[in-house]
């Protein structure tokens, strides 16, 4: 199917649109090919459900780096691609883990199924300014894109952050 099959009207209504910027932030995301790898397979595992997680890793001037990611049961059962909503005991545990490690929790990821990777605004309504949020976009049970999107709480928008990958 052409891609735009897999873009709802709604990825293209003014509400959608103001959601995000196309200027890029001013920090890029650096990951391991490790990380990516998992985020991917967890979105294609979870198919056709939405699926979420955190980022592990630490943050500094350059901006985020992710060192791994880990799957956090989603509270919210509706499949619609523009909901979803971490299980806050998953979060605590996780939480109470890397208490004493080198990372720390440092944005959340989760899955559109059948639908871009672009934040919608129920994304927006849930961000935490200074947390990367990448989404990844499946489509027919295959990855298709993933993007990371930084919410700015003065524009009211997400804005693109740039990925350079690290093999760490
Ligand atoms: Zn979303």
């Amino acid at each position: 199917m052409p891609l735009s099959e897999y873009e709802p009207a709604r990825f293209r209504s003014p509400e959608y649109k103001e959601v995000w910027s196309e200027q890029a932030a001013e920090q890029a995301c650096y990951i391991t090919a490790d990380a990516i790898e998992n985020m991917k397979s967890i979105a294609v595992l979870g198919y056709p459900n939405e699926v979420c997680g955190l980022l592990l890793g630490h943050i500094n001037q350059q901006g985020w780096h992710i060192l791994s990611v880990r799957q956090i049961a989603n509270l919210n059962t509706n499949r619609a691609a523009d909901r979803f909503e971490l299980d806050p005991k998953g979060y605590q545990a996780i939480d109470v883990e890397i208490r004493n490690s080198d990372v720390e929790i440092i944005g959340v990821f989760h899955s559109h199924p059948d639908c871009p990777a672009k934040p919608s605004p129920t994304d927006l309504d849930g961000a935490w300014e200074g947390f990367l949020y990448p989404i990844v976009s499946v489509c027919d049970g295959e990855v298709r894109d993933v993007r990371y999107w930084e919410p700015h709480d003065d524009t009211q928008q997400f804005h693109p952050v740039l990925v350079k990958e690290k093999n760490v």
